[in-house]
């Protein structure tokens, strides 16, 4: 049981230099059987120690916790995932790249024909894969049927995307959820990046039409220089 604590210090350790738990925000959790493990609330992810670990029952009650430290308030939602998904690992990111997708698209991020796609348990580069957006709530734990909402309407997406706030991403166990978390990391900065550059990420090459998805990204340019 030991090496979990320190597998979620490592990985906190490694996440706070990407910039996903910064803040006190964010964090991961694991499960092993019927028990999760998971920092607690508003705690330097960079500086946890194993002890500072809690361990909660898949109801959410703290089998062991430490002293005088409150369990976090994404616990409910790391038990959705494990719940609705059976996964292994959960990681909830403030990543500034999947804050900004949130602000580029509407309730979805669709993409298609991106090499990193390939990372994503189960998706083949010529799928066209989507990754639903929830709007945030003032308390963390007010997402949680929005979230659960959610992974049962897109049962192919291994992430909930929430507008202004971050990310929850899982996988079958916390090599899988990095793996995970990382492809969409990047996924979301690069399909931004096309939408800012008028090229649509949710259209297979060929299939693209310059013209138009340059009028679609800004309506009504073509048509002003045109008419001059
Ligand atoms: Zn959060």
């Amino acid at each position: 049981m030991s090496d979990v604590r320190a597998r979620i210090c490592e990985l906190s350790r490694h996440f706070y230099g990407l910039g996903w738990v910064s803040g006190t925000g964010g964090g991961i959790s694991i499960r092993e059987g019927d028990r999760v493990f998971m920092a607690p609330s508003g705690v330097q992810k960079e500086r946890l120690q194993p002890s500072d670990i809690f361990e909660v029952d898949r109801q959410g009650a703290v089998v062991r916790g430490p002293e005088g430290c409150a369990l976090s308030a994404c616990a409910p939602l790391f038990l959705r995932a494990f719940d609705l998904r059976d996964a292994g690992a959960v990681i909830h990111s403030h990543s500034l790249r999947a804050v900004v997708a949130t602000l580029v698209f509407g309730d979805e991020v669709r993409m298609t024909h991106l090499e990193m796609m390939k990372g994503l348990r189960g998706v083949a580069y010529e799928d066209e894969h989507t990754v639903p957006i929830i709007d945030n709530t003032p308390h963390e734990c007010d997402l949680v049927d929005t979230l659960g909402d959610a992974m049962r309407r897109y049962p192919q997406a291994h992430a909930v995307l929430v507008r202004r706030h971050g990310v929850y991403v899982w996988g079958a166990d916390w090599a899988e959820a990095k793996t995970h978390a990382e492809c969409y990391d990047y996924l979301f900065e690069l399909t931004t990046k096309m939408t800012q550059l008028g090229v649509d990420p949710a259209l297979a090459p060929g299939a693209r039409d310059a013209t138009s998805t340059r009028e679609r990204a800004e309506p009504g340019t073509a048509r002003v220089e045109g008419s001059r």
